[in-house]
Protein backbone atom coordinates (compact mmCIF):
# COMPACT_ATOMS: atom_id res chain seq x y z
CA UNK A 1 0.00 0.00 0.00
CA UNK A 2 1.07 3.54 -0.75
CA UNK A 3 -0.18 6.22 0.90
CA UNK A 4 -1.08 9.27 -1.32
CA UNK A 5 0.79 11.84 -0.30
CA UNK A 6 3.71 9.51 -1.03
CA UNK A 7 2.09 8.86 -4.72
CA UNK A 8 1.81 12.63 -4.98
CA UNK A 9 5.65 13.07 -4.16
CA UNK A 10 6.35 10.71 -6.73
CA UNK A 11 4.78 12.32 -9.51
CA UNK A 12 5.84 15.55 -8.30
CA UNK A 13 9.56 14.50 -8.94
CA UNK A 14 8.27 13.29 -12.13
CA UNK A 15 6.89 16.35 -13.09
CA UNK A 16 9.63 18.80 -11.78
CA UNK A 17 12.34 17.50 -14.39
CA UNK A 18 10.08 18.16 -17.33
CA UNK A 19 8.78 21.73 -16.60
CA UNK A 20 10.01 25.04 -15.89
CA UNK A 21 10.10 26.35 -11.89
CA UNK A 22 7.28 28.93 -13.07
CA UNK A 23 5.28 26.47 -13.74
CA UNK A 24 5.94 24.13 -11.28
CA UNK A 25 5.94 26.60 -8.57
CA UNK A 26 2.66 28.61 -9.06
CA UNK A 27 0.57 25.58 -10.77
CA UNK A 28 1.73 22.03 -10.31
CA UNK A 29 2.27 22.55 -6.61
CA UNK A 30 -0.48 24.20 -5.74
CA UNK A 31 -2.61 21.12 -6.49
CA UNK A 32 -3.34 19.06 -3.49
CA UNK A 33 -3.94 14.71 -3.67
CA UNK A 34 -7.53 14.58 -2.45
CA UNK A 35 -8.00 10.21 -3.64
CA UNK A 36 -7.58 7.93 -6.09
CA UNK A 37 -10.89 6.84 -7.88
CA UNK A 38 -11.11 3.41 -9.31
CA UNK A 39 -8.00 4.08 -12.18
CA UNK A 40 -8.14 8.15 -11.69
CA UNK A 41 -5.92 10.61 -9.68
CA UNK A 42 -7.82 13.34 -8.00
CA UNK A 43 -6.20 17.01 -7.89
CA UNK A 44 -7.85 19.68 -5.92
CA UNK A 45 -7.34 22.81 -7.25
CA UNK A 46 -8.12 26.01 -4.87
CA UNK A 47 -9.25 28.30 -7.31
CA UNK A 48 -11.35 27.76 -10.84
CA UNK A 49 -8.29 29.61 -12.46
CA UNK A 50 -6.25 27.19 -11.67
CA UNK A 51 -8.37 24.41 -12.30
CA UNK A 52 -8.87 25.82 -16.10
CA UNK A 53 -4.99 26.55 -16.70
CA UNK A 54 -4.26 23.16 -15.12
CA UNK A 55 -6.90 21.65 -17.67
CA UNK A 56 -5.80 23.46 -20.99
CA UNK A 57 -1.95 23.07 -20.33
CA UNK A 58 -1.03 20.62 -18.23
CA UNK A 59 -3.55 18.22 -17.78
CA UNK A 60 -1.76 15.71 -20.36
CA UNK A 61 1.67 15.54 -18.62
CA UNK A 62 0.26 15.00 -15.22
CA UNK A 63 -1.69 11.94 -16.88
CA UNK A 64 1.85 11.01 -18.46
CA UNK A 65 3.89 11.55 -14.98
CA UNK A 66 1.51 9.68 -13.06
CA UNK A 67 0.78 6.69 -15.26
CA UNK A 68 5.18 6.55 -15.58
CA UNK A 69 5.66 6.61 -11.76
CA UNK A 70 2.04 4.45 -11.62
CA UNK A 71 1.21 2.57 -15.14
CA UNK A 72 -2.61 1.23 -13.31
CA UNK A 73 -3.40 5.18 -12.81
CA UNK A 74 -4.16 6.44 -16.35
CA UNK A 75 -6.23 9.41 -15.92
CA UNK A 76 -6.04 12.62 -13.52
CA UNK A 77 -9.33 15.29 -12.47
CA UNK A 78 -9.05 18.45 -11.33
CA UNK A 79 -11.93 19.35 -9.28
CA UNK A 80 -12.63 22.07 -6.85
CA UNK A 81 -13.72 22.18 -2.96
CA UNK A 82 -17.43 22.30 -4.02
CA UNK A 83 -17.16 19.21 -6.49
CA UNK A 84 -15.80 16.75 -4.07
CA UNK A 85 -19.08 16.02 -2.45
CA UNK A 86 -20.00 14.17 -6.00
CA UNK A 87 -17.01 12.11 -5.81
CA UNK A 88 -17.97 8.92 -3.15
CA UNK A 89 -15.13 6.55 -1.86
CA UNK A 90 -11.83 8.40 -2.18
CA UNK A 91 -9.31 6.09 -1.54
CA UNK A 92 -6.18 7.91 0.36
CA UNK A 93 -4.87 4.63 0.58
CA UNK A 94 -4.16 2.75 -2.75
CA UNK A 95 -2.35 -0.91 -3.76
CA UNK A 96 -0.83 -0.09 -6.81
CA UNK A 97 2.60 -1.05 -8.31
CA UNK A 98 5.16 1.01 -8.45
CA UNK A 99 6.95 1.17 -12.15
CA UNK A 100 10.11 3.33 -10.57
CA UNK A 101 11.98 1.11 -8.55
CA UNK A 102 15.28 0.92 -9.32
CA UNK A 103 17.97 3.44 -9.76
CA UNK A 104 19.28 2.13 -13.50
CA UNK A 105 16.01 2.84 -15.16
CA UNK A 106 16.91 5.84 -17.07
CA UNK A 107 20.28 4.01 -18.44
CA UNK A 108 19.63 4.96 -21.92
CA UNK A 109 19.40 8.66 -21.75
CA UNK A 110 18.29 11.55 -19.47
CA UNK A 111 15.52 13.80 -20.41
CA UNK A 112 15.13 17.77 -20.66
CA UNK A 113 13.19 20.44 -19.30
CA UNK A 114 11.55 21.14 -22.70
CA UNK A 115 11.75 25.05 -22.12
CA UNK A 116 15.69 25.39 -21.19
CA UNK A 117 16.68 25.54 -24.49
CA UNK A 118 19.34 28.31 -25.96
CA UNK A 119 16.27 30.03 -27.59
CA UNK A 120 14.83 30.45 -24.47
CA UNK A 121 18.17 31.66 -22.46
CA UNK A 122 18.60 35.54 -23.09
CA UNK A 123 22.41 36.04 -23.89
CA UNK A 124 23.96 39.31 -22.15
CA UNK A 125 27.92 40.26 -21.65
CA UNK A 126 27.32 38.53 -18.23
CA UNK A 127 26.57 35.33 -19.58
CA UNK A 128 28.12 35.28 -23.50
CA UNK A 129 31.26 34.03 -23.43
CA UNK A 130 29.17 30.53 -21.30
CA UNK A 131 26.36 30.76 -23.77
CA UNK A 132 28.74 30.69 -26.90
CA UNK A 133 30.68 27.71 -25.95
CA UNK A 134 27.80 25.60 -24.57
CA UNK A 135 26.21 26.21 -28.15
CA UNK A 136 29.69 25.54 -29.42
CA UNK A 137 29.57 22.45 -27.65
CA UNK A 138 26.10 20.84 -28.17
CA UNK A 139 26.89 21.46 -31.95
CA UNK A 140 30.08 18.96 -32.19
CA UNK A 141 30.19 17.28 -28.76
CA UNK A 142 33.75 16.29 -27.92
CA UNK A 143 35.70 18.85 -29.63
CA UNK A 144 37.62 22.06 -29.11
CA UNK A 145 35.44 22.49 -25.44
CA UNK A 146 36.47 19.39 -23.62
CA UNK A 147 35.71 19.35 -20.78
CA UNK A 148 33.74 22.30 -20.30
CA UNK A 149 33.82 23.85 -16.77
CA UNK A 150 30.78 26.46 -16.51
CA UNK A 151 30.78 28.09 -12.62
CA UNK A 152 28.79 31.21 -11.21
CA UNK A 153 26.57 31.62 -8.56
CA UNK A 154 23.32 30.41 -7.80
CA UNK A 155 20.25 31.08 -10.08
CA UNK A 156 22.45 32.47 -12.90
CA UNK A 157 21.37 30.09 -15.63
CA UNK A 158 24.26 27.11 -15.43
CA UNK A 159 21.11 24.76 -14.99
CA UNK A 160 19.03 26.35 -17.92
CA UNK A 161 22.48 26.31 -20.17
CA UNK A 162 23.14 22.22 -19.40
CA UNK A 163 19.57 21.34 -20.41
CA UNK A 164 19.82 23.22 -23.43
CA UNK A 165 22.97 21.46 -24.73
CA UNK A 166 20.79 18.33 -24.27
CA UNK A 167 18.02 19.58 -25.74
CA UNK A 168 19.70 20.73 -28.84
CA UNK A 169 21.71 17.05 -29.14
CA UNK A 170 19.02 15.31 -28.76
CA UNK A 171 17.30 16.86 -31.59
CA UNK A 172 20.16 17.48 -33.93
CA UNK A 173 22.96 14.40 -32.58
CA UNK A 174 19.97 11.91 -32.00
CA UNK A 175 22.33 9.17 -32.03
CA UNK A 176 24.38 10.23 -29.00
CA UNK A 177 24.05 9.01 -25.50
CA UNK A 178 23.35 11.90 -23.23
CA UNK A 179 23.41 12.01 -19.67
CA UNK A 180 22.86 14.90 -17.32
CA UNK A 181 22.78 14.17 -13.28
CA UNK A 182 24.12 15.69 -10.45
CA UNK A 183 27.04 15.12 -8.45
CA UNK A 184 24.14 14.10 -5.74
CA UNK A 185 22.47 11.61 -8.31
CA UNK A 186 25.78 10.47 -8.87
CA UNK A 187 26.66 9.93 -5.38
CA UNK A 188 23.73 8.39 -4.81
CA UNK A 189 23.57 5.75 -7.29
CA UNK A 190 27.37 4.75 -7.05
CA UNK A 191 26.25 4.33 -2.73
CA UNK A 192 23.39 2.24 -4.19
CA UNK A 193 25.34 0.53 -6.56
CA UNK A 194 28.19 -0.80 -4.26
CA UNK A 195 25.79 -1.56 -1.35
CA UNK A 196 23.10 -4.22 -3.37
CA UNK A 197 26.88 -5.31 -4.91
CA UNK A 198 26.30 -8.40 -2.07
CA UNK A 199 22.72 -9.35 -3.59
CA UNK A 200 23.61 -7.99 -7.01
CA UNK A 201 27.16 -8.87 -8.36
CA UNK A 202 27.10 -6.88 -11.53
CA UNK A 203 25.41 -3.51 -10.04
CA UNK A 204 28.62 -1.54 -9.98
CA UNK A 205 29.02 -3.25 -13.48
CA UNK A 206 25.67 -1.15 -14.52
CA UNK A 207 26.92 2.07 -12.95
CA UNK A 208 30.28 1.91 -14.85
CA UNK A 209 28.48 1.22 -18.14
CA UNK A 210 25.95 3.92 -17.75
CA UNK A 211 28.28 6.29 -17.23
CA UNK A 212 31.67 5.10 -19.28
CA UNK A 213 29.20 4.83 -22.42
CA UNK A 214 27.99 8.18 -22.95
CA UNK A 215 28.74 9.84 -25.41
CA UNK A 216 27.84 13.51 -23.59
CA UNK A 217 28.27 13.75 -20.06
CA UNK A 218 26.90 16.22 -17.74
CA UNK A 219 27.42 16.92 -14.09
CA UNK A 220 25.55 19.77 -12.22
CA UNK A 221 26.48 20.96 -8.86
CA UNK A 222 29.95 19.27 -8.71
CA UNK A 223 30.86 20.86 -5.67
CA UNK A 224 28.50 18.44 -3.99
CA UNK A 225 30.54 15.42 -4.88
CA UNK A 226 30.74 13.24 -1.73
CA UNK A 227 34.39 13.84 -0.70
CA UNK A 228 34.79 10.27 0.16
CA UNK A 229 37.63 7.70 -1.55
CA UNK A 230 35.12 5.86 -3.62
CA UNK A 231 32.98 8.26 -4.90
CA UNK A 232 36.01 10.19 -5.97
CA UNK A 233 37.90 7.28 -7.60
CA UNK A 234 34.82 6.35 -9.50
CA UNK A 235 34.63 9.64 -11.45
CA UNK A 236 38.17 10.17 -11.49
CA UNK A 237 38.02 6.87 -13.87
CA UNK A 238 34.79 7.41 -15.93
CA UNK A 239 35.88 11.09 -16.42
CA UNK A 240 39.59 9.44 -18.20
CA UNK A 241 37.61 6.86 -20.18
CA UNK A 242 35.51 9.77 -21.31
CA UNK A 243 38.11 12.22 -21.81
CA UNK A 244 40.65 9.69 -23.53
CA UNK A 245 37.63 8.53 -25.96
CA UNK A 246 37.01 12.44 -27.19
CA UNK A 247 33.93 12.37 -24.96
CA UNK A 248 32.35 15.23 -24.54
CA UNK A 249 32.26 16.36 -20.37
CA UNK A 250 30.49 19.57 -19.23
CA UNK A 251 30.72 20.58 -15.14
CA UNK A 252 28.75 22.93 -13.33
CA UNK A 253 29.99 24.61 -10.11
CA UNK A 254 28.92 27.31 -7.87
CA UNK A 255 32.99 28.07 -7.51
CA UNK A 256 36.08 28.12 -9.71
CA UNK A 257 37.94 24.82 -9.92
CA UNK A 258 40.80 26.29 -7.45
CA UNK A 259 38.27 26.82 -5.18
CA UNK A 260 36.34 23.29 -5.02
CA UNK A 261 37.46 21.26 -2.12
CA UNK A 262 38.72 18.10 -4.00
CA UNK A 263 41.63 16.33 -4.68
CA UNK A 264 44.01 17.50 -6.53
CA UNK A 265 44.26 15.10 -9.15
CA UNK A 266 40.47 15.70 -9.96
CA UNK A 267 41.07 19.71 -9.99
CA UNK A 268 43.48 19.68 -12.48
CA UNK A 269 41.48 17.66 -14.65
CA UNK A 270 38.36 20.39 -13.91
CA UNK A 271 40.39 23.06 -15.78
CA UNK A 272 42.24 20.96 -18.30
CA UNK A 273 39.71 22.37 -21.40
CA UNK A 274 37.49 25.26 -20.91
CA UNK A 275 36.50 27.75 -17.86
CA UNK A 276 33.78 30.11 -17.81
CA UNK A 277 31.85 32.27 -15.37
CA UNK A 278 28.27 33.48 -15.50
CA UNK A 279 28.00 37.10 -13.93
CA UNK A 280 24.72 38.12 -12.48
CA UNK A 281 22.67 39.91 -15.64
CA UNK A 282 22.37 44.03 -16.11
CA UNK A 283 19.04 45.48 -15.94
CA UNK A 284 18.66 45.42 -19.47
CA UNK A 285 18.84 41.67 -19.62
CA UNK A 286 17.67 41.46 -16.55
CA UNK A 287 14.40 43.02 -17.93
CA UNK A 288 14.38 40.68 -21.42
CA UNK A 289 14.78 37.63 -19.31
CA UNK A 290 11.34 38.48 -17.52
CA UNK A 291 10.10 39.27 -20.51
CA UNK A 292 10.72 35.99 -22.01
CA UNK A 293 9.70 34.41 -18.94
CA UNK A 294 6.13 36.03 -18.88
CA UNK A 295 6.12 35.46 -22.94
CA UNK A 296 6.31 31.82 -22.24
CA UNK A 297 4.15 32.08 -19.14
CA UNK A 298 1.21 33.72 -21.54
CA UNK A 299 1.02 36.19 -19.16
CA UNK A 300 1.03 39.87 -20.37
CA UNK A 301 2.67 41.00 -17.84
CA UNK A 302 3.29 45.22 -17.89
CA UNK A 303 6.65 46.95 -18.59
CA UNK A 304 6.55 48.63 -14.59
CA UNK A 305 5.53 45.48 -12.94
CA UNK A 306 8.84 43.80 -14.90
CA UNK A 307 10.75 46.88 -13.62
CA UNK A 308 9.64 46.47 -9.92
CA UNK A 309 10.89 43.28 -9.92
CA UNK A 310 14.55 43.45 -12.08
CA UNK A 311 15.01 46.59 -9.19
CA UNK A 312 14.52 44.18 -6.71
CA UNK A 313 16.59 41.22 -7.41
CA UNK A 314 19.80 41.77 -8.94
CA UNK A 315 21.93 38.69 -8.58
CA UNK A 316 19.74 35.84 -9.05
CA UNK A 317 17.47 34.91 -12.15
CA UNK A 318 15.80 32.43 -10.19
CA UNK A 319 14.54 34.69 -7.63
CA UNK A 320 13.60 37.17 -9.93
CA UNK A 321 11.07 34.23 -11.83
CA UNK A 322 10.46 33.60 -7.99
CA UNK A 323 8.84 36.62 -7.68
CA UNK A 324 7.20 37.25 -11.11
CA UNK A 325 5.67 33.70 -10.25
CA UNK A 326 4.35 35.44 -6.88
CA UNK A 327 2.63 37.78 -8.27
CA UNK A 328 1.42 36.10 -11.04
CA UNK A 329 -0.26 33.24 -7.91
CA UNK A 330 -0.80 36.43 -5.82
CA UNK A 331 -3.56 37.68 -8.76
CA UNK A 332 -4.53 33.59 -9.35
CA UNK A 333 -5.47 34.11 -5.43
CA UNK A 334 -7.46 37.11 -4.94
CA UNK A 335 -9.08 36.84 -8.50
CA UNK A 336 -7.22 40.04 -9.65
CA UNK A 337 -4.90 41.15 -12.15
CA UNK A 338 -1.18 41.24 -11.81
CA UNK A 339 -0.79 44.10 -13.23
CA UNK A 340 -2.27 46.08 -10.84
CA UNK A 341 0.06 47.83 -8.26
CA UNK A 342 -1.73 46.76 -5.07
CA UNK A 343 -1.60 43.01 -6.02
CA UNK A 344 1.68 43.47 -6.44
CA UNK A 345 2.97 45.02 -3.38
CA UNK A 346 0.44 42.21 -1.48
CA UNK A 347 3.18 39.83 -3.34
CA UNK A 348 6.50 41.61 -2.51
CA UNK A 349 5.44 41.82 0.86
CA UNK A 350 4.44 38.38 1.72
CA UNK A 351 7.90 37.42 -0.04
CA UNK A 352 9.96 39.38 2.14
CA UNK A 353 7.75 37.18 4.93
CA UNK A 354 8.30 33.79 3.16
CA UNK A 355 12.64 34.88 3.50
CA UNK A 356 12.33 35.21 7.16
CA UNK A 357 9.98 31.69 7.52
CA UNK A 358 11.93 29.52 5.62
CA UNK A 359 15.02 29.40 8.01
CA UNK A 360 14.30 27.06 10.95
CA UNK A 361 16.19 24.61 13.47
CA UNK A 362 14.64 21.87 11.02
CA UNK A 363 15.83 22.86 7.91
CA UNK A 364 19.47 23.72 9.11
CA UNK A 365 19.16 20.23 10.95
CA UNK A 366 17.36 18.29 7.53
CA UNK A 367 20.01 19.75 5.52
CA UNK A 368 22.87 18.90 7.61
CA UNK A 369 21.80 15.44 7.74
CA UNK A 370 21.77 15.32 4.21
CA UNK A 371 24.67 16.33 3.55
CA UNK A 372 26.70 13.83 6.16
CA UNK A 373 24.36 10.92 5.20
CA UNK A 374 23.29 9.99 8.84
CA UNK A 375 19.62 10.00 10.20
CA UNK A 376 17.43 12.46 12.15
CA UNK A 377 17.10 10.76 14.95
CA UNK A 378 21.29 9.91 15.38
CA UNK A 379 21.67 13.46 15.25
CA UNK A 380 19.03 14.53 18.03
CA UNK A 381 20.11 11.06 20.03
CA UNK A 382 22.82 10.36 22.94
CA UNK A 383 25.46 8.40 20.80
CA UNK A 384 28.55 10.30 20.76
CA UNK A 385 30.87 8.64 17.91
CA UNK A 386 32.69 10.57 16.03
CA UNK A 387 30.72 9.75 12.72
CA UNK A 388 27.66 11.77 14.34
CA UNK A 389 29.44 14.02 17.45
CA UNK A 390 31.12 15.86 14.48
CA UNK A 391 27.58 16.82 12.00
CA UNK A 392 25.77 17.53 15.10
CA UNK A 393 28.23 20.01 16.37
CA UNK A 394 27.98 21.33 13.04
CA UNK A 395 24.27 21.46 12.66
CA UNK A 396 24.62 23.32 16.68
CA UNK A 397 27.12 26.01 14.90
CA UNK A 398 24.21 26.97 11.96
CA UNK A 399 21.74 26.98 14.62
CA UNK A 400 23.45 29.44 16.81
CA UNK A 401 24.86 31.12 13.34
CA UNK A 402 21.81 31.50 11.69
CA UNK A 403 18.88 32.22 13.68
CA UNK A 404 17.83 33.99 16.52
CA UNK A 405 16.61 32.01 18.96
CA UNK A 406 18.59 31.26 22.09
CA UNK A 407 20.74 28.57 22.86
CA UNK A 408 18.45 26.79 25.55
CA UNK A 409 15.46 26.32 22.62
CA UNK A 410 18.68 24.97 20.35
CA UNK A 411 19.72 22.20 23.42
CA UNK A 412 16.58 21.39 23.87
CA UNK A 413 15.79 20.59 20.05
CA UNK A 414 18.97 18.60 20.17
CA UNK A 415 17.25 16.05 22.43
CA UNK A 416 17.23 18.52 25.76
CA UNK A 417 20.98 19.22 26.23
CA UNK A 418 22.37 22.07 28.09
CA UNK A 419 23.03 25.28 26.88
CA UNK A 420 26.70 25.12 27.48
CA UNK A 421 26.84 22.05 24.72
CA UNK A 422 25.79 24.14 22.33
CA UNK A 423 28.55 27.42 23.24
CA UNK A 424 30.69 24.78 23.53
CA UNK A 425 29.76 23.19 19.13
CA UNK A 426 29.63 26.52 18.00
CA UNK A 427 33.32 27.43 19.71
CA UNK A 428 35.08 24.73 18.38
CA UNK A 429 33.71 24.90 15.08
CA UNK A 430 34.24 28.31 14.41
CA UNK A 431 38.13 27.61 15.34
CA UNK A 432 38.09 24.51 13.00
CA UNK A 433 36.57 27.23 10.34
CA UNK A 434 39.32 29.10 10.74
CA UNK A 435 42.09 26.47 10.96
CA UNK A 436 40.65 23.59 8.51
CA UNK A 437 39.77 23.88 5.18
CA UNK A 438 37.74 20.67 4.80
CA UNK A 439 35.28 21.90 7.91
CA UNK A 440 35.32 25.37 6.46
CA UNK A 441 34.56 24.53 3.12
CA UNK A 442 31.43 21.69 4.41
CA UNK A 443 30.28 24.69 6.69
CA UNK A 444 30.13 26.84 3.37
CA UNK A 445 28.14 23.95 1.23
CA UNK A 446 25.65 23.59 3.88
CA UNK A 447 25.07 26.69 4.38
CA UNK A 448 24.41 27.26 0.67
CA UNK A 449 22.11 24.24 0.64
CA UNK A 450 20.17 26.35 3.89
CA UNK A 451 20.37 29.27 2.14
CA UNK A 452 19.67 28.19 -1.28
CA UNK A 453 22.61 30.66 -2.70
P1 LIG B 1 21.84 27.78 -11.69
O1 LIG B 1 21.89 26.38 -12.19
O2 LIG B 1 23.01 28.61 -12.14
O3 LIG B 1 21.63 27.88 -10.22
P2 LIG B 1 19.41 27.87 -13.23
O4 LIG B 1 19.91 27.40 -14.54
O5 LIG B 1 18.64 26.91 -12.41
O6 LIG B 1 20.59 28.48 -12.36
O7 LIG B 1 18.56 29.18 -13.49
C1 LIG B 1 17.58 29.63 -12.60
C2 LIG B 1 16.42 30.13 -13.40
O8 LIG B 1 16.78 31.32 -14.07
C3 LIG B 1 15.97 29.15 -14.45
O9 LIG B 1 14.58 29.11 -14.49
C4 LIG B 1 16.54 29.70 -15.73
O10 LIG B 1 15.68 29.44 -16.84
C5 LIG B 1 16.55 31.19 -15.46
N1 LIG B 1 17.61 31.90 -16.18
C6 LIG B 1 18.87 32.15 -15.74
N2 LIG B 1 19.56 32.84 -16.66
C7 LIG B 1 18.74 33.02 -17.72
C8 LIG B 1 18.86 33.67 -18.99
N3 LIG B 1 20.00 34.26 -19.36
N4 LIG B 1 17.78 33.66 -19.81
C9 LIG B 1 16.63 33.06 -19.45
N5 LIG B 1 16.47 32.44 -18.26
C10 LIG B 1 17.49 32.42 -17.40
MG1 LIG C 1 21.70 24.65 -11.05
Amino acid sequence: MIKLNQLWNNVLIEVQSKVTTLTYDVYISNLEPVGVYNDTLILLAQSPALKRIVNEHHKELLKQATSTVFPTITEVKIVLEAELKDIDKLEKEVDIPVSKENFFEDIEQSSFVENYTFDNFIVGKSNQHAAAVCKAVAEVPGGKYNPLFIHSGVGLGKTHLLHAIGNYVKKNHPEMKTIYTTSEKFTNELIEAVRSGTKDPDATKKFRNKYRSVDLLMIDDIQFLANTEVTLEEFFHTFNDLYMANKQIVICSDRPPKEINIEERLRTRFAMGVISSINPPDFETRIAILQKKAINFHAQVSMDVLKIIADRCKTNVREMEGLLNRIISQAMLVGGDYNDMSVVYQALDDYGDDQQEILSIEKIVDATCEYFRVSKEAMVGKKKNKGIAYPRQIAMYLARELLTVPLESIGEYFGGRHHTTIMYARDIISDQIKTNSNTASQVKDIKDKILKR
